[in-house]
């Protein structure tokens, strides 16, 4: 049974129930490309179920017979106010902390329910699907952008910088809550940067979020 739970960096939980995940896809253009995608006109939006979310440092699992499973590296965003159709002020005002996430993705399943053009949770929605960092915090006033690394086997192997999203975390949130109300404790993945690819058995991951937060984990 899935039991996860909001921690801060420093091992206090966070006293607030994950509810959902909202996600989107394609927010760094140069990762739609490596996948063949088009950048969308318009945020392209989808949600993992609480049910997804596993402490990032428990040894990753994944269904092992559904082809190949991506990792896609995220600077995730913990809401701590309810969020309907909201200005971009609220928005900010409703950042809690900063996180690092995998948006597991069961690829090959994907790209059959692209071509389909069926909806996409059984790819990003199973048990497991999204390891989460605990969370910390960041006064953005200060540091205009964010940058985060991940390291397979101690090789780099995604990059991202907010500078590079097409839609920035401020606009992006108050955008999802035009569309689902955002609840105190929910999170918002905000897009990989290029660089996705599967996981193996064995691989260790290393995360990092500015020197703010440090995180590693295995796959089983
Ligand atoms: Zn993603």
């Amino acid at each position: 049974m899935p039991d996860y739970q909001h921690h801060w960096k420093d091992g206090t939980p966070v006293n607030l129930p994950l509810g959902k995940i909202v996600c989107i896809g394609r927010n760094y253009a140069e990762h739609a490309r490596e996948l063949n995608n088009p950048v969308p006109d318009e945020p392209l939006l989808f949600i993992k179920p609480a049910t997804s979310a596993v402490h990032i440092t428990r040894p990753l699992d994944f269904p092992r017979n559904q082809g190949a499973v991506h990792f896609e590296t995220e600077l995730a965003v913990l809401i701590g106010r309810p969020l309907t159709n909201a200005s971009a002020s609220d928005a900010e005002a409703a950042i809690l902390g900063y996180g690092l996430a995998l948006d597991l993705t069961l690829r090959d399943v994907q790209s059959r329910l692209k071509e389909k053009g069926q909806p996409w949770e059984r790819a990003k929605a199973f048990d497991g699907a999204c390891p989460l960092s605990p969370f910390v915090c960041i006064d953005r006033l200060r540091r205009d952008h964010l940058t985060f690394t991940l390291d397979i086997n101690r090789e780099r192997q995604q990059t991202g910088d907010t500078r590079d999203m097409l839609n920035p975390i401020v606009p992006l949130i108050a955008h999802m809550s035009t569309q689902f109300t955002l609840m105190p404790g929910d999170v918002v993945l905000t897009g990989t940067p290029k660089g996705v690819g599967p996981l193996e058995s064995g691989q260790i991951l290393s995360l990092e979020l500015e020197d703010a937060l440090f995180v590693e984990t295995t796959v089983l």
